[in-house]
């Protein structure tokens, strides 16, 4: 393993952690508030700038913690809408990717929750070379922090979209969760906030359970499982029904309306059957639906839908008083889509 990380990784701490941190090394209990601040909301990248610690202690945390800090590998600007893509270079050598977006309401960032993927979904990037590692609580954190530094503007939406299946890094995630969304941190309201998953069934009522208000975003892309099993591996574990009972369990738990995503794939599903059996199957769900024109990858022969399909299949939808939207389609110029960029890294 590396040296750094046998060190104990101090920005994923929380606050009440980081008191207890500071008793063991016979510290008073307020430096962990200057400390948490430090990290949180001044984002320092290194304990030597903490001026208002002592000398002594500044050495301390050096032997003893490792300051998690991304390393900006590179950066892609779209000429046609403002959005950043960035490649971070975790301690190990890896490397994973994120995503910056400015909308009229807010910047918002996407950010990987692992480094890779072993999903399998047959028209994601992300997976093709399977899953390398999870990522830490301050990896993930880290992301946002470094492209709120490297912008110099506030961050104020986060999705949780990028490469890997934020469900199948349960813990680490709900401990980045907290640390966002947390006041003595970068505070970021958890309203603002959307994990999205495959559908693990188990963790997804798990998740409801712990009653946060973040948004809930499931990858439907079929209405049955016959199709679903074409697309995506995790349905063989979870059918249709149980999918649709976790989202009906997590609305019911927290209030927060659930969000399904549907990628349309030219051919696959995006014909007015399709259309109908989306609407039985959602009817009864609090929900919105976001229609995600396919991103070609080119490891794969799946095509987007023309214009007039996607058209079609959200007006179907709006006429069934289902809240429908498109996703505007940023950053295309810039290997938008999910794990592309990482893809293209490694090849080179
Ligand atoms: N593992 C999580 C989050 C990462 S993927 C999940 O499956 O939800 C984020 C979203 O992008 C998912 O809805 C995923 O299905 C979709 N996606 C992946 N590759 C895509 C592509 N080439 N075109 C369009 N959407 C894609």
């Amino acid at each position: 393993m590396n040296e750094i990380m046998k060190k104990k990784d101090i920005k994923s701490l929380n606050l009440i952690e980081l008191t207890e941190e500071m008793k063991k090394i016979g510290e008073k209990s307020f430096r962990a508030k200057q400390i948490y601040d430090w990290i949180h909301v001044k984002l320092a990248d290194s304990f030597s700038e903490m001026n208002n610690l002592p000398k002594p202690l500044r050495e301390t945390l050096e032997e003893n913690y490792t300051l998690v800090y991304l390393k900006k590998e590179a950066e892609q600007i779209s000429k046609t809408d403002g959005t950043r893509k960035y490649l971070f270079e975790l301690y190990d050598g890896n490397v994973v990717e994120s995503v910056w977006m400015k909308y009229h309401h807010g910047n918002s960032v996407c950010i990987s929750s692992q480094v890779g993927c072993r999903m399998g979904c047959k028209f994601c990037a992300s997976t093709l070379d399977g899953l390398e590692r999870s990522l830490e609580p301050s990896e993930m954190l880290d992301q946002i922090y470094r492209i709120q530094k490297l912008t110099g503007e506030r961050v104020s939406n986060i999705v949780v979209m990028g490469t890997g299946e934020p469900l199948d890094n349960y813990e680490n995630l709900l401990k980045f969760l907290e640390l966002i969304s947390n006041e003595d941190g970068l505070h970021i309201s958890q309203r603002n906030i959307t994990v999205s998953t495959c559908g693990i069934v188990p963790n997804m009522k798990k998740l409801a359970d712990e009653a946060l208000q973040i948004t809930l975003a499931l990858s439907l892309h079929a209405t049955t499982d016959e199709k679903r099993k074409l697309l995506m591996p995790i349905a063989n574990r979870y059918s249709l029904t149980e999918l649709i009972d976790a989202c009906q369990y997590y609305f019911h738990k927290t209030g927060r309306r659930i969000t399904f995503e549907y990628a349309l794939v030219g051919g696959v599903n995006d014909t007015d059957q399709d259309a109908n059996e989306l609407i039985t199957l959602i009817r009864q769900v609090n929900c919105h639906v976001n229609l995600i024109p396919v991103n070609p990858i080119a490891e794969r022969d799946y095509v987007e839908s023309d214009r007039s399909h996607i058209l079609n299949f959200k007006n179907k939808l709006e006429k069934n008083k289902i809240n429908v939207t498109i996703r505007r389609e940023m950053g295309r110029d810039i290997d938008g889509a999910c794990g592309q960029l990482r893809r293209r890294h490694r090849k080179e």
